[in-house]
């Protein structure tokens, strides 16, 4: 196949399902270990395509959700800091902090600004030097690269005023964090094709050898999805656990060498607080000394007060795979994506985000036919 509509096809989606039917049912547990891959798997319906006996659980693949209210709260005490700007991904905004917002935070008169990369916050700062701006890095290997190459550019240009925050995450690490707990029961993992572009296939060997799990990294059209499930059900049936490629038009075993080479230039392993799990031994990325100077802790010796989530929410739970949206009090009522209590329901890839929008459409649907 070669063209975005072929993976969309409905013929070749009714095959697939068909195909996974076949198979011998069991009561089966996938986990979709990204927000990506569950997004689009709700957006194609597929939980009501597929055979009941075929359960599609949301793993904690989201960075908006795993990223700690600590790291909210660190760059709003940032922020109060005299001749300050905090930059940030649009996305997180709104991703809640122990007692507000980024974007609260802003309507009080922070100079918070939304930006699109890390190249566009060292923009901000080299039109501002009498300001210090700041880069609230979060994410996965999808977007850490780009931030190393942008520290690399700073220094090349001299860049005095421009600095990040710790927040990047080692992807599998959350996976690591999530076996060795044993809390979550699922019998095999959907890995996403985008970061796996640039981890490769290699980085999850852990999960066949050490918990026995079959593993595919698939892409995010219709198609890919289903082919996947039918690959990991298809490894179940074998019981021969191990780590396959479906989305083999952009991944390799190796990943991408470049991007991971410039990740490796500018940052270093570091233990990281992780949302739901505590702090994660090497789970983040941190600035080797010859970059420190771009590195926002160095520069702002914040003193947090303790962390607090919200108070009732369950995002934690959620997000470790123990508990889903519908056990959580608040789902629908007092937490909406209008009125979001958790990141869960902030991010349109979160679980509870995601749970809430198909309830509707089923509701709609209910109603109207
Ligand atoms: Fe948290 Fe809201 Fe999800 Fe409940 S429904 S777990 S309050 S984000």
């Amino acid at each position: 196949m070669k063209y975005v509509d072929e993976f969309r096809n409905p013929g070749l989606a009714k095959g697939l399902v068909k195909k996974v039917a076949e198979l011998p049912r069991r009561n089966v547990r996938v986990m979709m270990g990204g927000g990506m891959i569950a997004h689009a798997a709700a957006e194609a319906g597929l939980e009501d395509m597929l055979h009941k006996e075929v359960t599609l659980i949301l793993g904690p693949g989201c960075p908006r959700c795993v990223t700690p209210a600590s790291a909210i709260d660190n760059a709003i005490a940032i922020s109060e800091f005299p001749k300050t700007i905090v930059t940030i991904h649009g996305g997180m905004t709104m991703i809640p902090g122990s007692s507000k917002s980024l974007e609260a935070k802003k309507a009080e008169g922070g100079d918070i600004r939304a930006v699109y990369s890390c190249t566009e916050a060292l923009n901000i700062a080299i039109k501002n030097p009498e300001k210090n701006v700041i880069f609230v890095a979060v994410g996965y290997e999808t977007t850490s690269p780009t931030v190393a190459s942008t520290i690399i550019e700073a220094q090349r240009k001299g860049v005095e005023n421009f600095y990040i925050t710790r927040g990047h995450i080692i992807f599998t690490s959350i996976f690591r964090a999530l076996l060795e707990g044993g809390e979550a029961r699922f019998n095999g993992l959907l890995m996403p094709g985008p970061v796996s572009t640039i981890i490769g296939s290699k980085a999850y060997d852990f999960i066949p050898e050490k918990y026995k799990l079959p593993c595919v990294i698939t892409g995010l059209e219709t198609c890919d999805i289903l082919q996947s499930i039918y690959m990991l059900l298809k490894q179940m049936e074998e019981d021969k656990p191990r780590v396959e490629i479906q989305y083999s038009r952009c991944v390799n075993e190796e990943g991408n060498l470049a991007a991971k080479k410039i990740l490796n230039e500018v940052f270093e392993v570091c233990d990281s607080p992780l949302r739901g799990f505590g702090v994660v031994p090497k789970s983040g990325l941190k600035l080797r000394k010859k970059y420190e100077q771009f590195d926002a802790e160095k520069v702002y010796n914040v003193q947090l007060e303790e962390t607090k989530e919200s108070k009732g929410c369950i995002c934690g739970e959620v997000i470790r795979g123990v508990m889903t949206s519908s056990d959580c009090p608040f789902f629908g009522k007092a937490c909406t994506p209008r009125r979001p209590i958790g990141p869960c329901m902030v991010d349109p890839h979160g679980a509870c985000s995601l749970n809430y929008r198909s309830s509707s459409v089923r509701g709609l649907l209910r109603r109207f036919t």
